[in-house]
């Protein structure tokens, strides 16, 4: 393949405070993966070894992906972002070769966050590939128990919604050990959440912690659709009084009947 290197190394410009609730979250990530990386002789002294990957899992649209990038950000670190999907579709025919260069990548461009979205679709690919779902799987788990390399410095980093479809070989110690499931945000988190985005905009008088009384069961993602439906209103205004005013509670209050959350089907579901 021509194309063996697609990917943006990216050096976030946010970190962990632009990720609203996820205390815990936050917390493990800092325990497992941060923390090992700044002060790997003191995990040495107990024997624990730095590396192996989190593994976060969830409904879409609660911030899998902006919690890794926060990640990167929280340390300085590159980040890289991978679909999976994608990346198989691209690398057809000869993706062993491709997900070594990738691992290569990071390791050249370390500290770096090597984030891997939708990773169970590796597993999927033993049975639906005709040639060697399994090599391409047994590639990534080499790659990342760093047989033939140095993964230090590098954070490995996985999102899936499915973690049942996941190859149990991924979990294994020094691989995907850690797992964190990445509920959609408590209230606390969704007040948090309504402010990040609202800052720096034009608001008055918004109770945030109403808004976010009355949204239980929104994403993060889904509290940011009812920013920007706001947003829109507002600036349709503006537009026709050639006057710019601040979004209210009346226009976000409104924006939360005509989005509602999208996490309660995954419950259902699951
Ligand atoms: P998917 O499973 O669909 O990939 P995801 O869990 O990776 O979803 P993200 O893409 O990370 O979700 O989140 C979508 C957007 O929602 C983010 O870009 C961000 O703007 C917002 N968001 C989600 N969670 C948070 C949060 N805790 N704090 C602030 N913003 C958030």
């Amino acid at each position: 393949s021509t194309n063996t290197s697609p990917f943006m190394l990216e050096k976030p410009d946010m970190n962990f405070a632009d990720v609203g609730g996820m205390e815990r979250e936050k917390q493990e990530i800092d325990l497992k993966i941060i923390k090992p990386l700044q002060f790997p002789e003191l995990y040495k002294a107990y024997g624990k070894r730095a590396g192996g990957g989190i593994l976060l899992y969830g409904p879409p649209g609660c911030g899998k992906t902006y919690l890794a990038r926060a990640t990167a950000g929280q340390i300085n670190a590159e980040f890289i972002n991978v679909g999976i999907h994608d990346v198989l579709d691209m690398w057809m025919g000869n993706s062993e070769k491709n997900l070594h260069a990738l691992f290569e990548l990071a390791r050249a461009s370390k500290p770096c966050v090597l984030f891997f979205d939708e990773v169970d679709a590796l597993g999927a690919n033993r049975n639906t590939m005709r040639n060697n779902g399994s090599n391409l799987i047994n590639q990534f788990l080499s790659e990342m128990d760093g047989i033939n390399a140095n993964n230090e410095n590098i954070l490995i980093m996985g999102a899936t919604n499915a973690p049942w479809n996941l190859d149990p070989a991924f979990r294994r110690p020094g691989r995907f050990d850690r797992i964190i499931f990445v509920e959609p945000p408590a209230q606390k988190g969704r007040e948090e959440i309504l402010k990040i985005h609202l800052k720096g905009k034009p608001v008055e008088g918004i109770d945030y912690s109403a808004i976010a009384k009355v949204t239980e069961g929104y994403s993060g993602a889904d509290l940011k659709a009812i920013i920007d439906i706001a947003i829109e209103e507002k600036l349709l205004e503006a537009l026709q009084s050639g006057t710019p005013s601040p979004i209210t509670q009346k226009e976000l209050v409104k924006a939360t009947k005509t989005h509602r959350a999208t996490t309660r089907e995954w419950f259902n579901t699951a």
